[in-house]
């Protein structure tokens, strides 16, 4: 082939790259399935792997890269976390972007990082990997480049504050004692759910808390119902640009637009409703809005919302009362962490609208949510949720549920009694229910002056939660039979754990030529539970050219690819395979269980 032709054959490659983690997912899917099918009816004998395929107890792997949130990358932090679980297992947290079925089978994981040139991508093509993996890949965060946070967050067990919480949980829910039959402290989540959902706890860096402290719940307690807009940036995947708080009277008490740190790369307007014009003036900050949330709430709020740890994690708050719509109805029973969408719990519950094709409007999603609080508060425990035998058929026969009538009546925007600026973001919603409640009196700028009422206890202090603390040497967890290989230039990491018998270092830099390295790791990682590798591709050494036509095509690429294929097939059954290729543009995975 040409190098022409190469090329255009690639470019198309890369054109047909995953545009979503939905579009990956399901292409991921579909070439498990075809691996199955393909295996199962390939009748040649020479086939070895045939009755492994067969094996029901064989890992299989499911992405789940939605669950990621929108527009986020695996990072350095989550592909850890999957190796490490392959490696650890129930002692860590699952991770959430992906399904590993039988994972105690997995009995080897080796981790490939190839360092690559700057135009590999558009002009290199290995045919192991493409075959191996089925040419299904992901794009990875642009931190993967770092090889030292890689690499060192490889050799770290994240601990993570939600995980130390729910050691801990029972002890800590005593502060959240219920009071009342139908007491709203009944619907919040508790400590362990929010450590579950993974909610921002306080004394997690950067994250504020909304008061020093809070005071127990009791049944006057009040609501507010929180929602909030997030933009992509260069810096964040979601950036807080709006945010709407309401209370239980359904008047807005803050609603304002957020210049986001770093350069908004999307504003998603679809899921948002935000505009490039409607930022163009915009100068408050994330920190106005947390000086401006923490005067605002009294020391015993309960917020509202729906899957409220997103709009937390965006407002960079923790907040020990929360009541998650999305957690308390749940109409269809399809697990217990399964949502029902806010849309349709307002239209089902509400028997209104939201979302529709005139845009979206952080004030009526906020809305939403605290009517359908309201409405679970008033009617019980019991009441929408199917796990607790609830059932809708019969609730929509008793209830004709009717769209719900809103009186249109525009109510002229008052100016802030602080500084006369506008006091409520100019919606674009057409007919939007944020036109005809009243605003604050005061803009986001004058409240965050106010003084803020305070409670009794600190919610850090109760958790009690070493901070520092956060991620575990890797050795540490290891158990008797584990053992790790680190075949990669170990002085990129903060420390070594020299004095550890189950980790040893082969360093490639020890080895004449990058090939008599890879021969020597594929010969010794047999009993190994963990092996990492790393290969500059530029040490690879070409073949001796014998067809001077082929001219610049002719590199070392046919070296790595035998390279890789001698690693992989090193492996015992059942291993998990991750193959990193990365330069400072751009970093990609393969992933498969072999
Ligand atoms: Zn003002
Ligand atoms: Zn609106």
């Amino acid at each position: 082939m040409g190098k022409r032709e190469l090329r255009e054959s690639l470019k198309s490659d890369i054109d047909n790259l995953f545009k979503s983690p939905e579009v990956a997912e399901h292409e991921f899917q579909n070439a498990t399935k075809r691996q199955k099918v393909f295996k199962q009816s390939s009748s040649t004998p020479t086939k070895p792997s045939t009755s492994i395929e067969r094996d029901p107890n064989k890992p299989r792997i499911d992405l789940r890269l939605t669950r990621l949130g929108d527009g986020q990358r695996l990072d350095c932090d989550t592909l850890a976390h999957l190796v490490h679980y392959t490696v650890f297992g129930s002692a860590l947290q699952r991770p959430r972007w992906l399904n590993i079925s039988h994972h105690r089978n997995v009995l080897q994981s080796l981790v490939i990082r190839v360092n690559v040139e700057e135009d590999f991508f558009t002009t290199t093509n290995l045919s192991f990997p493409n075959e191996f993996f089925d040419r299904r890949w992901i794009e990875l965060d642009s931190d993967i480049s770092n090889r030292s946070l890689f690499w060192n967050s490889m050799m770290k067990v994240q601990l993570t504050i939600q995980e130390q919480v729910r050691r801990k949980s029972d002890k800590m829910q005593k502060i959240f004692q219920k009071t009342g039959k139908h007491d709203k402290s009944h619907f919040i989540l508790t400590t362990t759910n929010l450590a579950d959902r993974n909610f921002p706890f306080p004394g997690v860096e950067g994250v504020v808390p909304t008061k020093q402290r809070y005071k127990k719940l009791c049944s006057s307690s009040p609501l507010f119902s929180v929602d909030c807009e997030m933009c992509e940036t260069d810096l964040a995947n979601r950036a807080l640009t709006r945010i709407s708080i309401i209370d239980e009277n359904e008047a807005t008490i803050l609603d304002t637009l957020v210049k986001p740190e770093g350069r908004i790369t999307d504003y998603l307007t679809r899921y948002s409703g935000i505009t490039e014009d409607m930022m163009k003036n915009v100068t408050t900050t994330l920190q106005d809005v947390q000086k401006a949330v923490q005067n605002l709430l009294p020391p015993d709020a309960i917020l509202v919302g729906h899957s409220l740890e997103h709009d937390l994690q965006a407002m960079k708050m923790s907040h020990p009362f929360c009541l998650d719509v999305g957690h308390v109805l749940n109409y269809t029973n399809n697990g217990a962490s399964f949502r029902n969408s806010l849309k349709n719990l307002t239209e089902l519950f509400l028997g209104a609208r939201i979302q529709s094709e005139f845009g979206h409007c952080s004030y009526e999603d906020a809305w939403a949510a605290m009517r359908l609080a309201q409405l679970k508060i008033q009617k019980g425990i019991i009441f929408g949720n199917t796990s607790f035998g609830w059932k809708f058929s019969e609730y929509a026969k008793q209830n004709g549920l009717v769209e719900e009538k809103c009186v249109k009546k525009k109510i002229v925007s008052i100016p802030c009694t602080g500084c006369s600026e506008p006091t409520v973001v100019e919606c674009t919603v057409m007919n939007c229910r944020c036109r005809i409640v009243p605003g604050p009196s005061q803009c986001v700028h004058c409240v965050k002056l106010g003084d803020s009422e305070q409670g009794d206890f600190d919610w850090q202090e109760t958790l009690d939660i070493d901070t520092n603390k956060t991620t575990s040497p890797i050795e540490k967890y290891l158990k008797k039979m584990n053992t790790v290989m680190c075949a990669f230039d170990t002085t990129v990491l903060d420390t070594f754990p020299t004095s550890s018998k189950k980790v040893r270092s082969k360093p490639p830099t020890k080895f004449s030529s990058t090939e008599t390295f890879v021969n020597d790791v594929s010969s010794e990682m047999l009993n190994d539970s963990l092996i990492l590798v790393e290969i500059d591709k530029e040490k690879v050494d070409a073949p001796e050219s014998t067809d001077s036509d082929q001219g610049d095509v002719q590199d070392n690429a046919e070296a790595l690819n035998g390279m890789l294929e001698k690693l992989v097939a090193a492996t015992s059954k059942n291993s998990m395979i991750m193959m990193i290729f990365s330069n400072s543009y751009k970093s990609i995975l393969y992933l498969r269980i072999k």
